[in-house]
């Protein structure tokens, strides 16, 4: 392959949908992935709770993807609160369903804090859980790898002693076996820059994709705020609080997110993963309003 046509891969470009709770909302997914699917993603994240309702929904979500349309699931698991048998029946699981991807975390820890953690402590071990797994199934796989992809911290992880700390945490997941990562949301285009900088003197190799979310509501600001520890963008937040109009928010929450993306992947970035809450308008927006190369289209045909 010549250099020419090596930098010529467009930038990968992926969505998070989360599982619905209950019949409307499965119909708005449903809605939601034909749209996202008009994109011609390389993968669509379904995200995960441990909860036996969340987890059977999650899966149901998945079997949707791989049974009923073109795109390829990346299935987030977390450790938190499993035991290692459980994580493995469920690795086994994904395998067998067709699922080639899984985004590997621990989750978040449970408020009580008597509530069982689970065996693994941290999210690198199940990184190496999931390899080890994959090796019972070189048949299937065709000897070949699960995708395993990690969570990156742009800003300080609200557990962690310090953003340094994070980055050494990256460095051992991509030890254990990581691929890839996708960032926790940020709202300051330098806090990626500065990730992805501090990862690569560290030693850290694999691609880290921005994560972005359009963001066209003040009360999901302030609850992202209280679930993640990123503080919101003072300027983004007074402009969603002082709009005149839902259309107007939602005008507001593409373009600052089309900024961040485009800052990133001025800078560099490899992909683009959109936190799309299910709005998959508000996300297909921001992919129109960056007009990514159009190489896209022929480069997810090729490689579904
Ligand atoms: P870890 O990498 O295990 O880190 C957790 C904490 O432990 C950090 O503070 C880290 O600094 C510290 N730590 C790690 N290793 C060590 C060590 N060896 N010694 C001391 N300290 C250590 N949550 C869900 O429940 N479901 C989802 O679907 C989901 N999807 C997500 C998708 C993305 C893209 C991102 C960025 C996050 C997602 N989360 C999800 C949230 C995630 O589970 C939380 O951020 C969680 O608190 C940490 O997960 P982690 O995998 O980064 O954990």
């Amino acid at each position: 392959m010549t250099l020419a046509a090596r930098t010529a891969v467009p930038p990968s470009l992926s969505y998070e949908l989360y599982p619905p709770a209950n019949a409307q909302a499965e119909a708005a997914v449903l809605r939601a992935i034909e749209e996202l699917g008009g994109t011609h993603p390389d993968y669509v994240s379904v995200t995960y709770s441990g909860t036996p309702e969340r987890r059977r929904a999650s899966i149901q979500l998945i079997e949707h993807l791989v049974g009923a349309t073109r795109l390829r699931p990346l299935a987030h698991l977390t450790c938190v609160g499993e035991t290692r048998d459980s994580l493995e029946l469920l690795v086994c699981q994904f395998v067998g369903l067709g699922v080639r991807g899984v985004l590997a975390m621990r989750g978040d820890l449970p408020a009580d804090a008597q509530a069982c953690r689970g065996d693994l402590p941290f999210a690198r071990y199940l990184v190496e859980l999931i390899r080890r797994v994959e090796g019972r199934h070189s048949a299937t796989l065709a000897g070949g790898r699960m995708a395993i992809g990690v969570a990156a911290y742009p800003n300080r992880h609200p557990e962690s002693p310090s953003f340094e700390h994070d980055i050494e945490v990256l460095v051992s997941k991509e030890r254990s076996g990581a691929d890839f990562a996708i960032s926790q949301v940020y709202f300051d285009p330098a806090h990626y820059v500065r990730l992805v900088a501090a990862a690569r003197a560290a030693g850290v190799t694999i691609p880290i994709i921005p994560g972005v979310i359009p963001m066209s509501s003040v009360r999901r600001l302030e609850r992202l705020a209280v679930m993640t520890g990123v503080r919101p963008d003072p300027a983004l937040l007074h402009r969603l609080e002082t709009a005149s109009s839902d259309a107007e928010r939602r005008r507001i929450g593409v373009a600052a997110a089309a900024e961040l993306a485009r800052a990133a992947l001025d800078a560099g970035a490899p992909g683009l993963h959109l936190y799309t809450f299910n709005d998959a308008r508000a996300s297909v927006e921001v992919v129109e309003a960056l007009d990514l190369p159009s190489t896209r289209t022929l480069s997810a045909s090729v490689s579904a």
